[in-house]
């Protein structure tokens, strides 16, 4: 279609008129683009892994998640959880309804894990680190899953 069919046609003249005739279609315009970025952070390096900018070794991922494996590997299975949605650390959820479900699905994908890594009946562990004592160094929520090998207690 050329650009001045387009324009000419009545139906979009008319969608066109009444979108560009609301007092906010301003906003309208730029609410979705404000959410996005609210989401998405260009400078961050788990954000870049779930847009595919950056390699990894990705074991499952669905809607809301993806589970990769750590590049420093802690023990014989290491693997990291992380929400698609960028969430700086756990105390950063909300109450939402979003954010529930994403917590479910972080929980639902740590089991499908542990079953895929054949670590499940033998024991492993569930670490998110958070904040300069916890240990957390990259500032996108993640859920360490690690197993294959004794755990100790107490943590280092
Ligand atoms: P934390 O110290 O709890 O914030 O954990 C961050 C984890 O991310 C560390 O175990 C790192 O080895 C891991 N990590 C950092 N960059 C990457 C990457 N590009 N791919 C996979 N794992 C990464
Ligand atoms: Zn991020």
């Amino acid at each position: 279609m050329k650009t001045g069919n387009f324009i000419h046609n009545p139906k979009m003249r008319s969608f066109l008129l009444k979108f560009f005739g609301q007092k906010n279609f301003f906003w309208k315009l730029i609410t979705p683009l404000l959410k996005l970025q609210k989401n998405m952070k260009t400078d961050c390096i788990f954000c870049k892994i779930v847009r595919g900018e950056i390699s990894s070794k990705k074991v499952y991922e669905n809607e809301k998640v993806v589970a990769f494996h750590d590049i420093n590997p802690q023990a014989p299975v290491h693997i990291l959880v992380v929400p698609k949605k960028h969430i700086e650390k756990i105390t950063d959820l909300e109450d939402s309804e979003e954010d529930k479900e994403i917590l479910y699905d972080i929980i639902k994908t740590c089991k499908i894990i542990a079953n895929q890594m054949k670590i499940a009946e033998r024991g492993f562990r569930i670490v998110v680190n958070t904040n300069p004592e916890g240990g957390q160094t990259v500032y996108h929520l993640h859920f360490h899953i690690i197993g294959g090998r004794q755990m100790r207690w107490p943590p280092g």
